[in-house]
């Protein structure tokens, strides 16, 4: 079966999916959206209200923000892969629980078997903790790490921008440096291990420290 349709086959069988309660509370699964062949993957944390009511993921305001976000990387929305570790809305949108994260677990990572983007950009904490153990996000923010030989690139939430104005120029800077990885130039491999460092900048703002303290994605 070619990746497009298996991807098409995961987005029904979410569609359909009762692992975990959540399923009980959706108006809408949201599988996620995007090409079948594409250079890069992000992956948010959970569909929110306007989420779960269009099934689509980032629809609502910080999905606007990733849109420009997007584009402020060079990138087209419509060639980019977008999706969640978790396919269905958590009630008030609180964090997703690890069960919860566990149960649906095996349709992100069948998507990212199929899809094998060159880049995967986590969006917020939940997402990040899934490649980058003990990470904080106030620290690594913007930083490319080399996770099992695949690129991955942890940023704030684009809502944490909405929540924390000073977050915004921080997430258009940081997703600038996007644009290394579609040019000619090619990052030097420096064969880390399982999941460490390739790339670093120092990020000690006072911004950061800020949205660390409130713990904001
Ligand atoms: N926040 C997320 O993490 N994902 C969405 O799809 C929307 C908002
Ligand atoms: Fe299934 Fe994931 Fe939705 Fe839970 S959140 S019901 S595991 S698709």
């Amino acid at each position: 079966m070619s990746s497009e349709n298996r991807l098409l086959e995961i987005r029904q069988e979410v569609i359909n999916c009762q692992r975990c309660p959540l399923a009980k509370g959706r108006l809408n699964a949201v599988p996620g959206e995007g090409p079948a062949q594409v250079d890069i993957l992000f992956i948010g944390e959970a569909p929110g209200l306007h989420e779960d009511r269009q099934a689509k993921p980032f629809v609502g305001r910080s999905g606007q923000f990733l849109t420009s976000l997007i584009e402020a990387a060079g990138l087209k929305r419509e060639e980019v892969f977008i999706t969640n570790v978790v396919k269905c809305r958590p009630p008030n949108n609180r964090d997703p629980l690890p069960e919860e994260l566990s149960a649906c677990q095996l349709y992100l990572d069948e998507q990212i078997a199929l899809l094998q983007p060159k880049v995967i950009v986590t969006l917020g904490r939940i997402s990040m903790a899934k490649f980058v153990e003990g990470g904080r996000i106030g620290a690594i923010h913007g930083r490319t790490h080399n996770v099992n030989g695949r690129k991955v690139v942890t940023m704030y939430h684009p809502a944490a921008a909405l929540h924390q104005p000073a977050l915004r120029q921080t997430l258009l800077d940081d997703f600038s440096k996007l644009k290394k990885f579609f040019n000619v130039e090619e990052t030097i491999n420096l064969t880390p291990k399982n999941s460490s460092e390739i790339k670093t900048s120092p990020s000690n703002s006072e911004e950061d420290k800020l949205a660390e303290q409130l713990s904001l994605f």
